[in-house]
Order: structure tokens, then C-alpha cells, then sequence
């Protein structure tokens, strides 16, 4: 695949926006078809905002079945599981079963670890080389255990002490005195000082604006399908219309589960749905530190002068409509957690679906079609991860091995 390409990037959210931004970078001319009238409108658009280097584990791992069927009895729980008469969902859950066992765990957070770090340097140098604003900063993360085992097995694990140090409670409050509260109900915390946070919204609109900057880009609004092709090709359509191009990337988030079904594909993704608040706190109850409150799955990542709180996955709920009872269960806990921060109805509800795979890895890979490509499922971490998986896209496109996959 070597040599300048022209290559069309189906999904204008993060993890397309990204791919462009690396593909031009490489010399290719690039195409980007966004349906939506701006980029980064779907999954990308008010997540959790935490750039999580360092804190890549998969959400498959020992100990989560055994939790999730405590949680599915509890109103508050940050899983919940709708069964649905879906042989996809069947064959998803199947895969994230199969996956939660601590060797898989650790084989694939290896796995998105190098790709993480490698797009955190990558965003180092895009940044040096301009970008607008998109409230990027790097306070560091702490994840807050209330459990001592969990929180004991969080400390073994840590592979860098030099990037990452387990913290008693008291040293937790210090790092982020904001949570005070929980001082005594925590038994302790990882805290990551080279982890980051940014507005994952405003960085699509910024790399949108550097893209177009870019003589070998362009953006077309349209909606994109695809069909079996002649000689082992697939082909390309925008709006009914055939669109040529030498490459394809599919990299429409959750959408490209069924953008693939035409070409006998069935790419193992599923909508895991979760929710965010946006609000602005009353003054000294916005964390400098991004926070997850990782027994209860609630992450807080300070935007400027904005307080954003992201959680919940909802295995089996198929559309974006906030759920007021999720919603009323989110608030519930922020309440628990940071009581008094901030008035209810001033907190810009959202939800979206992570395009996740069961092990919690993206496919970043070619298909048996020679001009098509998928970078999808990059599901709880698309944003982290986004960088990371264009330059492994790029290294595809330039001749790099890479399993097919479909
Ligand atoms: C509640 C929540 C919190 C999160 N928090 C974090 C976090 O803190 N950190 C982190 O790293 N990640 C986080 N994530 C995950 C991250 O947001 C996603 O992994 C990421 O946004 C996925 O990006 P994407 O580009 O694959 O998908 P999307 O952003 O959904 O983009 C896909 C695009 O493809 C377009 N499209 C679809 N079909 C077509 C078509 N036929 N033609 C043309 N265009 C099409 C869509 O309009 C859309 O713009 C969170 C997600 C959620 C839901």
C-alpha cells in the first residue's frame, strides 16, 4: 500500500478526524464524509474529557461479571444490562465474558497502552504546531478506590512507579482536596501526574479548522455506504452517488457496525451507552485533578471553568435519549460524592454510545477488501486513544502488517 494514496475517512468524530490528520501528515490526499452538520456531534462530543494515558484497563476484566450481576439489582449501578433478542448483543456479551479474566486483562491493556502513549506524544507535537483552543491541560488523574482489595490490586499493578504512585487517603485529599469528603471512605488512590484533560468537542472543531488549512484535505457533508465491488473491491457511495477514491477508512463510530453488514462483515461493536453532566460548580468545588471514582465508575475532569462528570454503561439501551432514571441515578451519586457542588437544572445532560469491542481493544486493521480499512471500537477511550490509533492507521497504509479482519 505503499506511496501517496487518495483516501476517503467515512466518520468525522474523533477517531476519523484524527486518522485525516495523520494521513496528510503522511502526504495522502484525504476526503473526510461527516453526515452531520459539524464533526464530533455523536460520541465524541461530551464525553468525559480525561486524556488517560496512563489508565488504559479494559472495562473486561476479573471480579466485573461477578460485580455486574451485584450491580443489576441496584438502582444506582454503573452497568446495567437490557437483554435484547439480538444474536449481536448475544455474541458481544459472549466475547466480554470470555474476556474478563486478569491475563486478558493485562495482554490488551498492554496493547492500549502503547497506543495511547504514542498519541500522547504525537498530540504533544500537533499542539506545538498550532491547534485552536480546546481547554487541553495536564493536571494529572487520580482513581479513587473505595474498595481496599481492588485498590491493594490497583497498586500491584502499577508498571511505572516513576509515572504512577498508589497514594494513602490523606494523600489523596491532598492532591485534590475538593473530595475531601470521601477521605474516610476511600482505602486509597493511583494517582497518574502526566495524565490529562481536554473538551473532546472542541478539539474535533480545532483539528476541523487545521485540516482545513491542509491542501491535500476536504470535508464533504453527506452520508456514506458501502457495497460489494468488482475484483475484490468495495465500493464507495455519498448521498446515492458512486464516490471514487484508491482507500477506504471506516471510522463512523458505532454506525460502522452497519455500514460493514452490506459487505458480509459483522464487526464485533456495541453501543455501550453513557451519560455526562455539564455544569459550572460553585466557586472551590472545582477539582484541578481529573477524578474517576472507580468503584462506581464516575469520572470529573475540570474544562475550563466547567465541571464535566461522565458514567453509566448501559449494555442494550440503542439510542442516545437520556434516560431520566439514569440520569436521576448519576446525579444521586455526584450528590454522595461532591455534596452541594452545584444546583440540579444547571447541568447539561448528555448521553452517547462507546462503539466498544468485548476485549476492549479497537480494530485498526484491513478487511478482505483491498481498498478498505477500519478503524473502529475504540469504545471508553476513543478520545485517549484516537492519536495512537491514526499513526498505527498510517503505518497500515504504508505497508505495515496487520491482521484482516471481516
Ligand atoms: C459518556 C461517555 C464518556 C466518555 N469519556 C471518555 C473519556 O473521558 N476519555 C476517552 O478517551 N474517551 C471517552 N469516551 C469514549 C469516546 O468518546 C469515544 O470512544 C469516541 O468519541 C469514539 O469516536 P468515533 O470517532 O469512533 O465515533 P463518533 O464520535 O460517534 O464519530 C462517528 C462519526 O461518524 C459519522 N457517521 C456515521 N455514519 C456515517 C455515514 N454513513 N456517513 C457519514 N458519516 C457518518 C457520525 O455522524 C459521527 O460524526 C466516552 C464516551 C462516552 C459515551
Amino acid at each position: 500500500m505503499a506511496g501517496k494514496r487518495t483516501i476517503t475517512i467515512i466518520g468525522g468524530g474523533v477517531i476519523g478526524l484524527t486518522a485525516a490528520r495523520a494521513l496528510v501528515g503522511a502526504g495522502h490526499d484525504v476526503t473526510l464524509i461527516e453526515r452531520r452538520e459539524d464533526v464530533g456531534q455523536e460520541a465524541s462530543f461530551a464525553n468525559g474529557g480525561q486524556l488517560s494515558y496512563r489508565y488504559v484497563s479494559p472495562l473486561a476484566d476479573a471480579g466485573v461479571v461477578r460485580d455486574a450481576l451485584g450491580w443489576l439489582l441496584h438502582p444506582h449501578a454503573p452497568i446495567s444490562l437490557r437483554l435484547r433478542a439480538d444474536p449481536g448483543q448475544w455474541r458481544w456479551l459472549l466475547g466480554f465474558i470470555l474476556a474478563c479474566n486478569r491475563q486478558t486483562n493485562r495482554t490488551n491493556a498492554a496493547i492500549l497502552l502503547d497506543l495511547a502513549l504514542a498519541g500522547q506524544a504525537e498530540l504533544r507535537r500537533w499542539r506545538h504546531a498550532g491547534l485552536d483552543d480546546f481547554l487541553w491541560r495536564r493536571p494529572g488523574k487520580l482513581v479513587l478506590y473505595r474498595e481496599s482489595s481492588k485498590f491493594r490490586r490497583a497498586a500491584r499493578a502499577i508498571a511505572d512507579p516513576d509515572r504512577q504512585r498508589a497514594l494513602s487517603p490523606a494523600e489523596c485529599m491532598a492532591v485534590e482536596p475538593v473530595f475531601a469528603g470521601l477521605q474516610s471512605r476511600i482505602a486509597g488512590g493511583i494517582f497518574s501526574p502526566e495524565d490529562e484533560v481536554a473538551d473532546c468537542a472542541l478539539f474535533c472543531v480545532a483539528m476541523r479548522k487545521s485540516l482545513a488549512a491542509q491542501p491535500g484535505f476536504r470535508l464533504v457533508r453527506g452520508e456514506a455506504a458501502l457495497a460489494p465491488g468488482s475484483g475484490g473491491r468495495c465500493a464507495l457511495a455519498v448521498n446515492g452517488r458512486p464516490f471514487e477514491t484508491d482507500l477506504i477508512v471506516l471510522a463512523a463510530g458505532i454506525a460502522s457496525r452497519v455500514l460493514a453488514h452490506p459487505l458480509g462483515i459483522d464487526l464485533p461493536l456495541y453501543g455501550l451507552k453513557g451519560y455526562s453532566l455539564t455544569t459550572r460548580p460553585r466557586p472551590g468545588t472545582l477539582p484541578a485533578v481529573s477524578v474517576t471514582d472507580y468503584d462506581n465508575r464516575v469520572v470529573y475532569a475540570g474544562l475550563g471553568d466547567r465541571l464535566r462528570i461522565a458514567a453509566m454503561v448501559d449494555i442494550g439501551a440503542e439510542d442516545t435519549t437520556p434516560d431520566p432514571r439514569r440520569l436521576a441515578a448519576l446525579r444521586a451519586l455526584v450528590a454522595q460524592t461532591l455534596p452541594g457542588a452545584f444546583d440540579r437544572g444547571e447541568d447539561a445532560p448528555w448521553a452517547g454510545l462507546r462503539p466498544a469491542t468485548p476485549t476492549g481493544v479497537p480494530v485498526i486493521a484491513r478487511s478482505r477488501y483491498d481498498n478498505l480499512l477500519f478503524n473502529v471500537g475504540h469504545g471508553a477511550l476513543g478520545f485517549t486513544l484516537s492519536v495512537g490509533s491514526a499513526l498505527r492507521l498510517t503505518d497500515i497504509v504504508a505497508g505495515a502488517d496487520a491482521r484482516a479482519i471481516g
